[in-house]
């Protein structure tokens, strides 16, 4: 790769930026802050995620990508040049070498939002823009040789959406997408332990509880004290909640993706179906780190579910890696364009 290419992962929980040489350059929550009056931006990132669910009336904090689509457009647009001005300028690429750019976006886009994408990119200083589908580039992620004519399925859990992908000589023989990922997790904690215990905690704390004792495979000794307000004394109140309360949560989740797996592969001609019984199922993305998800696949399918190397980074590296491999993508209609 030459000195000025560059791979993002426009995900709807992080943006991540790779270059070959140099490896994750960003990574970044997808998060802005704007001033509520003027629009000017307070904070993006890390910085700007530290203010979900605490800002004051005067400052919006959003999350422009939302259930893998494009939920307020102007903001994505800024918030994807800041990350793009940000990593060039650190990288010292002047106007005379601007760097190829390749964005993987998230699955539900619609053309015009994907054009509006490489135009943002275009306009942040990229000399050429591509944009890749992401079960292509979780798999060059993942280490997968793409060009070979063997079935893979990908099952990449996001934030926002679960992606299940067979994917076969650099293109998608088969690909299907639910709403059902990390922050639906985070959801389901949080309306069950609504429910059950009429206390409402923020997204942040659900999420805490999902990372730190989730498991939806066994049932583990592990427990975590969280903090809310009781519904009906209006009062802040602190419970323990253990492993097992978490899986009940999450079953009905866990069981959609498993199903969508299920017809996926329902779906698979036969001999890509040897191929991916023979090499595994792969996962990539933050949220097939769920504790005991692959397990619940595996059991279901009968087919070995692994969990690539860095999950959370693969798309961005993939991204990134394929701007050397766009013949064997260009060969594949409607890979990337
Ligand atoms: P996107 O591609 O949509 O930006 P990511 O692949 O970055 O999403 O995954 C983000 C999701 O992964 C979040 O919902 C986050 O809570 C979840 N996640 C990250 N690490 C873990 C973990 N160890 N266990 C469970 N979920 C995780
Ligand atoms: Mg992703």
């Amino acid at each position: 790769m030459s000195r000025a290419d560059i791979g993002i992962d426009l995900g709807t929980s992080n943006v991540i930026v790779y270059i070959s040489d140099k490896g994750i350059v960003l990574d970044e929550p997808s998060v802005i802050a704007v001033d509520a009056r003027t629009n000017n931006i307070i904070s993006v990132g890390k910085d700007a995620r530290k203010m979900l669910g605490k800002t004051p009336k005067n400052i919006k904090v959003i999350r422009p990508i939302r259930k893998g689509i494009i939920a307020d457009y102007a903001m994505a647009e800024t918030m994807l040049k800041y990350f793009i001005n940000k990593v060039i300028e650190k990288k010292g690429i002047g106007i005379f070498l601007m760097p190829r750019i390749m964005v993987c976006v998230p699955s539900g886009l619609t053309a015009i939002e994907k054009k509006a994408v490489e135009e943002a990119t275009r306009q942040a200083g990229a000399r050429e823009v591509y944009i890749i589908e992401e079960p292509i580039a979780a798999a060059v992620g993942a280490g997968i040789d793409i060009s070979e004519a063997t079935g893979s399925m990908i099952i990449d859990i996001g934030g926002g959406t679960t992606d299940i992908a067979v994917i076969s000589l650099g293109g998608t023989v088969i690909s299907e997408s639910i709403k059902v990922a990390g922050d639906k997790f985070d959801e389901d904690i949080l309306k069950y332990i609504k429910a059950k215990y009429n206390l409402v905690i923020g997204d942040r704390t659900a999420e805490k509880v999902k990372l730190e004792i989730a498991n939806v495979y066994e049932d583990e000794e592990k427990s975590i004290i969280i903090r809310g307000v009781d519904i009906i004394t209006r009062l802040p109140k602190a419970i323990k909640i253990n492993c097992y309360e978490t899986k009940e949560a999450l079953e009905e989740s866990v069981n959609q993706i498993i199903e969508l797996s299920n017809r996926v592969l329902g779906k698979t001609p036969p001999e890509l179906i040897a191929d991916i019984a023979e090499k595994g199922i792969i996962m990539t993305g933050g949220g097939c780190l769920l504790k005991g998800l692959a397990k619940r696949i595996e059991d279901k399918l009968g087919i070995e579910v692994k969990i690539a190397d860095n999950p959370t980074i693969c798309v961005a590296k993939g991204t990134g890696e394929t701007l050397n491999s766009l013949d064997i993508l260009e060969n594949a209609t409607g890979k990337i364009r």
